[in-house]
């Protein structure tokens, strides 16, 4: 099957842009792209690319779906406070609720031109079913290609930790169960639809004996490391008290820094831990409207970029980052660099080359995905940006990312139309957000039938999570 893209404007992220060019793809896969008219190619399907800006498809590195269920919570609450508040009612998800939120949550994504993306669940209550296969079968159903991390947490609060016990997994049970899901469903193929990795929480939620034994799993597999790191200041209090040692400093001693690992978050870095994560190639996913509304700090963003190490985005979970599309945290992105550094601190194609590029390094798939190339996977979007309002900018990838996110002309995985025209063409656009309201209906019920009030404890404002 051949599908031709014309005239269109074509920032490929890796090589030089083309004014009005095209792209040919055969299969899953880009065959060709350059400047001018198309080649003639019998048979193909053709989509004018008039007034659009062809870019790889957006890559997402930080999620938890199942978070659609419960958004605008604790809304003035710290991380620490926040998860305190959440973790009893996310204790009372089920697979239904999961399945709900990812739909929602997947469709939003690739309405956002995001072709790839990774979620961490790291929830897993006894007896609410099969969490992990509800999320994955919704990645099938929209479409997008998906880097499902399972996620475990074994530290609750008997043990020192952040999260009650009710929501903690034994280190035994969370090790057989990610075995498992490797088993079950990661594909490492060059074309593969979903790739599995292995996430503990976070060092307040995860015993460092679940962090060596995962990072032995992983490596033992050959699949990816995760987890969330130097989110907060009291986060990095906690490492010290507890392991005497800062967030980094704790990774390091735990065989956690390496090519094959990227960290959620990195805000709160020394200039020596920005060091090690170069030194190591360990990557980081930065999600700035997540940290922005849980007050957490500005990543080194920057500064992590000139000194050679990876950065990709992410939209973190939508209970902390809401509705924010993933194509919108490149202007968040570079809006806070600029705030912190000044206006050279982040360009507007620094900040496509870290929701593009960066996103397909930290999942180690930088040869499949991740700019337009020859012999890549056909993962695009076209942003028409000829509106009446958006054709003033004369500099397309300054509009995509300086203003509003354009709309869609079309969103392709693997050469296979996922958007079109602003609509998803892979699932029923309304019932998939239909469905994520009432997976936050149903968790609210089920939070409640086990006697965890959400309306008290976390609809008000964080006076109410302090305790
Ligand atoms: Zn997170």
């Amino acid at each position: 099957m051949s599908v031709l893209i014309e005239n269109v404007y074509v920032a490929p992220v890796a090589g030089p842009e083309i004014e009005s060019g095209y792209i040919r793809i055969e299969g899953d896969r880009i065959a060709e792209l350059g400047a001018g008219p198309a080649p003639a190619v019998p048979g193909a399907s053709r989509i004018d690319g008039t007034g659009c800006l062809a870019t790889p498809g957006l890559v997402n590195t930080h999620h938890h779906l199942y978070q659609w269920a419960s958004q605008g919570l604790a809304q003035d609450a710290t991380l620490f406070e926040w998860l305190v508040a959440l973790y009893r009612v996310w204790a009372a998800m089920d697979a239904e609720v999961v399945k709900g939120a990812a739909q929602a949550g997947l469709s939003w994504l690739a309405l956002s031109g995001c072709t790839t993306s990774s979620d961490h669940h790291y929830v897993f209550p006894k007896g609410r079913g099969d969490l992990l296969a509800a999320e994955i079968e919704a990645a099938r159903e929209v479409g997008l290609r998906f880097h499902p991390a399972r996620g475990s947490m074994d530290r609750g609060e008997s043990k020192g930790g952040l999260p009650p016990d009710v929501v903690v997994e034994e280190l035994d049970d969370i090790l057989a169960a990610t075995a498992e899901a490797v088993d079950a469903y990661h594909d490492p193929s060059f074309s593969s639809m979903l790739r599995v990795v292995v996430a503990p929480c976070s060092p307040f939620s995860a015993s460092a004996e679940l962090m060596t034994e995962s990072a032995a799993l992983a490596r033992a597999k050959g699949v990816r490391l995760h987890t969330h790191l130097a989110e907060t200041l009291d986060e990095d209090e906690h490492c010290l008290r507890e392991f005497g040692l800062r967030p980094v400093d704790y990774m390091e001693k735990l065989g956690w820094l390496g090519p094959d690992v990227w960290f959620a978050h990195a805000v709160h870095l020394s200039d020596a831990d920005i060091g090690k994560l170069v030194a190591t190639g360990t990557g980081s996913a930065h999600c700035p409207s997540s940290n922005g509304r849980l007050g957490a700090g500005i990543a080194r963003v920057s500064e992590l970029l000139r000194r050679g190490a990876n950065v990709g985005l992410g939209v973190d979970g939508n209970a902390s980052s809401e509705l924010t599309p993933l194509a919108g945290e490149m202007r968040q992105a570079l809006l806070f660099q600029r705030a912190r550094y000044g206006p050279e601190a982040l360009t507007a194609r620094q900040a496509l080359e870290l929701a593009t590029l960066g996103g397909a390094r930290n999942l180690g798939r930088e040869g499949e995905l991740g700019s337009l190339e020859p012999g890549k996977l056909a993962d695009l979007a076209l942003w028409r940006v000829d509106g009446p309002y958006t054709a003033a900018v004369a500099d397309p990838v300054c509009a995509l990312v300086f203003g509003p996110v354009p709309p869609l002309a079309r969103v392709l995985v693997g050469g296979r139309t996922v958007v079109a025209d602003g609509e998803l063409k892979t699932v029923a656009q309304d019932a998939a957000g239909r469905a994520g309201a009432a997976a936050h209906r149903r968790l609210m019920r089920l939070a409640e039938e086990r006697g965890i009030t959400a309306a008290k404890e976390v609809h008000q404002d964080h006076g109410d999570a302090r305790t």
